[in-house]
């Protein structure tokens, strides 16, 4: 194509001095060139904010655009080794420990029962469990998912596993495009066009792969699932994931047992699912109340006439965002169709109209309920623009903690924590006792002590400076600011720091934000103080030169190092780590089983390495 090369040159602002109908013409060239450059060549030149840049542009001018929809990716039939079989069903907790009590074994494994695509990965090819026998190969996908747990080195071992997207991810960015979390997952991974929003999820990793028996599994004994109380509270812990289900799946724990019990001609004999029944009721709305969430997201809550569904009280509905309240006209007042299937989460389905006309009750916020600063539209969602919102603390203890590394403490944790031990402030948490977590639901005293031995070793000599520094959350502190700013200015005296210093330090840096940056830095210092009396030790800064400007990829299996550590060794040692294998890419660290990256690095003519040979050249 002549004219893809004179397009490639022109800036977005030379782009928009054309006439409207060559825009689109311009767009639409541009666009279907990177799309192929990102999934088809591995190879994308243009950063995914330049991407998204050219793809509003031309949704804007031209809605229905066909290059909006292109395929990404070929799909052809493949033949099971042995037949992919539909699971056993039961819906009863008796029948349920009849099965249980009529097996041999002690062991077993509980597991959500999901709700979207299965799946089988053997050696490289990713196929769709398609009709038992046949299934869709769908390899092209595979490195846009984002694998939950562990893809077999051994070519002979196949593992199954379900393609699926997490609630919160299809609420967040999909929920206008698809009707439900499992439609986005067969419209993304089988559909000739895909939607943006499709496209965006892959390269956002928001659609997972997750592999059974691994994954948000749990090991229960037979004697825990007989004991009912128990049983609930299984349940409970394996249905609150944040994917959509429609049961849970109890199987045999023991490989060999399962192979001797084999299979019926429909289905395996080690394992049954217990489907909850789908129900819904008709209710009516008593108030609708503003929720702040961590974000600053503000979130209608429909409080409703008090409905059993699936065994559950249901007194309270989450609404979608402030476009379905709009549009659905929901009213206090309003009957309406609630809905809990498998999901934990309830949901409406349905809002009758008023009986008359009367006006609107409920009011859409303008000003945030918690700290009423004025409310921003931010796409369907309204925000509280406030940064020092109250609904905000959570988050920014997250941040922290896994800034420091801390696993374990994530922000349903963190909510819990602040709400159960009326946490003020985040070295509150130096303070838990292991005792006191394991009180709380869901907790056991192993993770309580693991918890609080986390936190309290970042106090041991596992956190830098530079990382106490980000972890404060400042605005315009990121990793590389952070270790410039501890590199340059003595730790200590950060708080007193002159404006000069910083700018200096920081390029970029005008009077302005340093001045914002300096009053930040003194505002949260007493974080850092207070660590210090409970004798903070930091770990050494490692810095290095020694891999400066070199681009790294890391594929395939772990082995000494996962791949975030070993992006950390890259950063910290003056390297570039990327996500993709593109032409300007120096190394490919592989491990084994690598897969198609190492294909695109072999045909790009990149180096490979293995990690020893990385390592290597640290020394
Ligand atoms: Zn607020």
């Amino acid at each position: 194509m002549a004219d893809i090369d004179t397009y490639l040159k022109l800036s977005f602002s030379d782009i928009k001095k054309q006439p409207k109908e060559k825009q689109i013409e311009i767009l639409e060239k541009l666009v279907r060139y990177h799309n192929n450059k990102y999934f088809i060549e591995n190879n994308p030149i243009i950063s995914d904010v330049e991407f998204d840049r050219l793809t509003e542009e031309l949704r804007r001018l031209k809605p229905n655009s066909p290059v909006l929809y292109e395929l990404v990716g070929e799909i052809g039939s493949v033949k099971h080794p042995t037949p992919m079989l539909s699971i056993d069903k039961r819906y009863s907790y008796e029948d349920i420990k009849k099965w249980v009590e009529g097996l041999d074994t002690d062991k077993f494994i509980v597991e959500p029962k999901y709700d979207g695509m299965a799946a089988r990965y053997q050696n490289g090819i990713l196929a769709t469990r398609g009709n038992g026998i046949y299934g869709e190969d769908i390899s092209g996908r595979l490195p846009y998912l984002n694998v939950i747990g562990e893809l077999p080195k051994n070519p002979n071992i196949s593992v199954r596993g379900e393609i699926i997207i997490p609630n919160s991810y299809f609420q967040k960015h999909l929920a206008g495009e698809y009707k439900n979390p499992r439609n986005a997952v067969v419209g993304i991974i089988k559909a000739k066009q895909i939607k943006p929003a499709g496209i965006k999820a892959l390269r956002d990793g928001g659609v997972h792969f997750v592999i059974y028996d691994e994954a948000k599994s749990l090991k229960v004994k037979k004697k825990d699932i007989l004991d009912e109380e128990k049983w609930e509270q299984i349940l409970e812990s394996v249905l609150s994931v944040d994917y959509p289900l429609d049961g849970v799946v109890i199987k045999i724990a023991d490989k060999k047992l399962r192979e001797k019990l084999g299979a019926t001609e429909h289905h395996e004999r080690w394992q049954i699912a217990y489907k909850l029944p789908a129900e819904k009721k008709i209710t009516t709305v008593v108030d609708i109340k503003n929720q702040v969430g961590r974000t600053g997201r503000i979130t209608g809550v429909a409080v409703i006439e008090p409905v059993e569904l699936s065994g559950a009280t249901v007194t309270n509905v989450t609404l979608h965002n402030y476009d379905f309240i709009e549009k659905s006209k929901i009213d206090i007042g309003c009957k309406v169709e609630v809905c809990r299937a498998g999901e934990v989460i309830p949901f409406i389905t349905k809002v009758f109209a008023k009986p008359e006309n009367k006006p609107r009750i409920y009011k859409i916020p303008t000003h945030c309920p918690i700290c009423g600063t004025p409310v921003v539209k931010n796409g369907k969602y309204l925000e509280c623009p406030n940064k020092k919102c109250p609904a905000r603390k959570s988050q920014e203890f997250e941040y922290f903690f896994k800034s420091l590394g801390v696993e374990n403490l994530g922000l349903k944790t963190v909510e819990k924590f602040i709400n159960e031990f009326h946490i003020q402030k985040i070295t509150d948490f130096y303070d838990l006792k292991p005792e006191q977590i394991s009180k709380l639901e869901g907790f056991g005293k192993k993770s309580a002590h693991k918890i609080v031995q986390n936190i309290q070793n970042t106090l041991n000599g596992t956190v830098t400076k530079s990382q106490l520094l980000q972890a404060l959350g400042i605005k315009e502190i990121g990793p590389a600011t952070s270790k410039l700013l501890v590199k340059k200015i003595q730790f200590d005296r950060l708080p007193y720091a002159t404006e000069e210093e910083i700018i200096e330090t920081v390029e970029g840096m005008g009077p302005k934000k340093a001045q914002y940056l300096l009053k930040e830095i003194k505002a949260k210092w007493e974080i850092v103080e207070d660590l210090k009396k409970r004798e903070l030790k930091f770990k050494k800064e490692e810095t290095t030169d020694k891999l400066a400007g070199a681009k790294f990829a890391i594929t395939g299996k772990k082995g000494k190092y996962s791949r975030d550590e070993l992006a950390k060794i890259i950063e910290q040692n003056g390297g570039e780590y990327k996500t993709t294998v593109t032409k300007g890419l120096d190394y490919l660290i592989a491990g084994p089983d690598a897969g198609s990256k190492l294909q695109k690095a072999k045909e790009l003519g990149v180096k490979i390495i293995s990690e020893d040979e990385f390592l290597e050249m640290m020394k």
